[in-house]
This record gives C-alpha cells, structure tokens and sequence, in this order.
C-alpha cells in the first residue's frame, strides 16, 4: 500500500473551543466515506478519558473508536503494520497528540499518500496551546476554524474551566469535562479575560 511520487493527500486541522460541534463533525465524515464503500478510521489519543474508547458528540451520538493512541506510540508504525486499507484517518482530541505523533501523521500523508483529519481544541484553560494543537498549527496543510459563539455573541476561542461553578486559572491542562466537579465554558477573547481576571500580558503569567 506504499504510493510513492506526489502526494495528494493532506494534513488537516479543523481547531475549535470545546462544544463547537467537532465530534459531530467527525461522525459525519465517517458516514460520508462509509456511505461510498470507502474505509475511515478513527483514532484518539488515549489520555482522553471521555467516553473511553468512544468518541461522543454533544448531541447524542457516539461511535467506538477504531484505534485508542498511545502516549509513546508511533502512529506511523501503526498504520504501516495494523492496518491493511485505509481511505481516511480521522483523529478526535488531536490536541493530546505528542508532537512526534503529529510528525508521523504528516509522514503518513506524505509516503502513505492517505489524508489525516485532526479535530481538536487549540489551547487549554490558561490559553495555552496543546503539544498536538500547536504542531498542528506549525505543519497542517489546511487549517479550518470551527467557530461557536460566546454568551456575548462574539466568536468563542478560549475554554474557561469551572470548579463548583467557580472560575479557576490554576491547575493541570489536563481535567476532562465532566469528572468530579470541573466543567467548561467558552468565552471570547474580552469575555475570557474578564472572567479569568487576568489581562493576557501580566507580571505573573508564566511562560512555558
Ligand atoms: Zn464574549
């Protein structure tokens, strides 16, 4: 299944905040190329504990993932050695992608000749971007915003997590919505930085 010569295929990155619609997204496509007889398979970082091994949209819907990535593994390898026909790779929660992994998704499209559609958030609740987000934001060929809205009616871009119903800026990048009592919200950039009552340039941000 090795094409060599030009390469078609691409590396796509559709980003949004969290609850943008990109799950729903990916079981679209998913139908699409299933619909033609064509294989899709999707992946996710296993870090992701939401939903386990499915990948679940707000609105209801859920699939089983083909493939849970692991941390240390190289996707490259995988695709090369596990899987015998793939049209479409479709990767959920890319932003917890290592940015090796991202590089080995590019190797795919490029020596594999098969396109990869990475959906994931692009920063955390600091506004800090993710490993798999920033890379993919460094290399994708096609970078396509998946825009909602903020309570104020502007566009949503940053994610504000919620303990109790209380706005916290400390903490891990990691806490999935839902486990124990942290939740998100999304805001826009003005309604971000009120709510987490930090301008962006401050004396005691850190920069990693
Ligand atoms: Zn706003």
């Amino acid at each position: 299944m090795l094409i060599l010569g030009d390469s078609m295929a691409k590396l796509y990155f559709f980003y949004g905040a969290m609850n943008s619609g990109k799950t729903t997204r990916i079981l679209q496509c998913n139908y699409n190329y299933e619909e033609k007889g064509m294989r899709a398979v999707i992946m996710k970082p296993a870090t992701d504990t939401k939903g386990d091994d499915k990948i679940v949209s707000r609105i209801g819907s859920s699939k089983k993932v083909d493939y849970l990535i692991k941390k240390d593994e190289n996707i490259f390898d995988l695709i090369v050695e596990e899987f015998n026909h793939v049209d479409l790779i479709l990767v959920d929660e890319a932003q917890f992608l290592t940015t090796r992994q991202v590089n080995q998704l590019m190797d795919i499209v490029i020596d594999l000749d098969i396109p990869v559609m990475c959906y994931g958030l692009r920063t955390d609740f600091k506004s800090n971007g993710f490993p798999g987000a920033r890379r993919l934001l460094e290399i994708a060929h096609e970078l396509t915003e998946i825009k909602s809205i903020c309570e104020c009616g502007k566009k949503a871009m940053f994610n504000v997590r919620l303990i109790d119903g209380k706005v916290v800026t400390e903490g891990e990048s990691v806490a999935i919505d839902g486990e124990g009592e942290v939740t998100y919200t999304t805001a826009c950039s003005r309604c971000f930085r009120m709510k987490t009552r930090h301008r962006f340039d401050h004396p005691e941000t850190k920069y990693e």
